[in-house]
């Protein structure tokens, strides 16, 4: 079953990759699936409908609980970070604090790699930001606030 969900969620990715306008052969190099599959799941063919409303309830969980859930249904970390970042149905910024001390503690929590320190300040891309806000759980200063744009 956690392999039909996931295949689910590849299937919810590909058709928002789909409506973003990319190739057949976009989405299958970007899902690591051969583009027949890609193309047989933008077709309506070989999935469950169930594995599809299983995962799209998955993509409206809350961000922490969606991210979780990818990370136990995907064995591979760059496949969850990409279908974490595909299927979001919202979009983050983050803003951090000038009481943050550059202690590195968010970049390392933070599965999306989201984070980076410039000028022991951390900075945070909503490009990649997921607003699991795990990196706020994790900052001894209290110094990050996540929003939803
Ligand atoms: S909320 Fe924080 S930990 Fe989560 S993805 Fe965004 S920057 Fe990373
Ligand atoms: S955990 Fe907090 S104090 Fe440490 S670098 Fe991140 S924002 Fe700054």
């Amino acid at each position: 079953m956690p392999k039909h969900i996931a295949s689910g969620l590849k299937f919810l990715a590909a058709v928002k990759l789909k409506e973003k306008g990319k190739s057949q052969q976009y989405i299958a190099d970007e899902l690591n699936m051969d583009r027949s599959t890609v193309s047989h799941y933008l077709n309506g063919r070989n999935l469950s409908g169930n594995s599809i409303d299983v995962a799209k309830t998955i993509t409206e969980l809350l961000p922490k609980d969606f991210l979780l859930m990818a990370q136990s249904l995907f064995q591979e970390t760059e496949q969850c970070r990409k279908i974490v970042n595909i299927c979001k149905e919202k979009q983050y910024k983050g803003n951090v604090e000038e009481t943050c001390i550059g202690c590195g503690l968010c970049v390392n929590m933070c599965f999306m790699n989201a984070i980076e320190l410039e000028s022991l300040k951390a900075q945070i891309d909503s490009d990649y930001c997921c607003g699991c806000e795990l990196c706020k759980e994790e900052c001894p200063t209290n110094s990050i606030e996540i929003l939803e744009i």
